[in-house]
């Protein structure tokens, strides 16, 4: 309780009606700490105090429960997760907790700030046969960082929407985008064809059968796209997509071994009956 006078639990509770003294404990304690406190139960009957391990969800102390949390210690983690602590989180929790948005979004920060989120690299060190790689972008492990700020997908939600730049006026571009659930190995995609004028010529989406990887949808995507979107012989095709890999792949003459050759030979093929066709990497993807 800080530089409080207070030394005892029972002093924050209101003995005469039994309920916890609310505005002390918001005096005392940082908001998060006093919502979890003024959610505590308690007795109605007097009893006796009992000691109980915080880890455990029974308050029973299991050398298992030790072992997750000197784990979670070990790699940074739990550091910092009570206003108790003293390291310098707390500035970063006075602009956490005062922040005027709703309550779940400080939540979100506050996780965010802990290390505590819900992602892959998380999930991993608990549950067996779970890999910490991004379920959405495949291209690296799913960290709070990742999830928020390095992952593509999240980067093209920060994006301003609406930002679509048209393709020189004797093209039609394609703009495809892929989804692919590592854990599920389900994998979708979407695509719209649109002239300089940004006027839709057509648009489809679908579900990609047999498929492994990211990448391997990305390619698939592309290739069902044009398939699907572009059977108008004699036009000619911008093709961009936000995967910078495939846009290189399709661009380059050098061997490919990948498991997506197969796929690249054939997006070549489907565009032999074009007139003409330019590939180009969008950061944004799909609008
Ligand atoms: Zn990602």
């Amino acid at each position: 309780m800080g530089n409080s006078r207070l030394r005892r639990v029972s002093d924050l509770i209101n003995q005469d009606s039994g309920t916890w003294n609310e505005p002390l404990i918001r005096r005392i304690f940082y908001p998060h700490d006093a919502d979890m406190i003024a959610q505590l139960k308690l007795p109605v009957n007097q009893h006796d105090d009992v000691l109980a391990w915080f880890p455990d969800k029974l308050g029973m102390f299991t050398v298992k429960s030790a072992y997750m949390l000197a784990l979670d210690l070990s790699m940074g983690e739990g550091n910092g997760s009570s206003s108790s602590s003293p390291d310098g989180n707390r500035k970063i929790w006075d602009v956490i907790w005062r922040c005027n948005v709703p309550p779940k979004v400080r939540v979100f920060a506050w996780k965010l700030t802990t290390s505590s989120l819900a992602v892959q690299a998380n999930r991993c060190k608990r549950i067996k046969n779970t890999k910490p790689t991004c379920e959405i972008c495949g291209m690296g492990d799913e960290t709070g960082y990742h999830a928020v700020m390095a992952c593509p997908k999240a980067r093209d939600l920060r994006q301003p929407q609406g930002i679509w730049r048209p393709p020189a006026p004797n093209l039609q571009k394609l703009n495809m985008d892929a989804s692919f659930s590592e854990h599920s190995k389900e994998a979708w995609w979407g695509g719209v064809l649109r002239t300089c004028n940004g006027e839709i010529v057509a648009s489809a989406w679908g579900q990609i059968v047999n498929c492994s990887y990211p990448n391997e949808a990305e390619t698939a995507a592309y290739l069902l796209g044009i398939e699907t979107l572009c059977m108008q012989p004699g036009v000619n095709l911008h093709l961009e997509s936000n995967c910078q890999q495939l846009v290189n792949n399709l661009n380059s003459n050098s061997v490919d071994r990948s498991s997506s050759c197969f796929l690249l030979q054939e997006i070549r093929r489907a565009l032999v009956s074009c007139n003409g066709f330019l590939i180009s990497w969008e950061e944004n993807g799909i609008r």
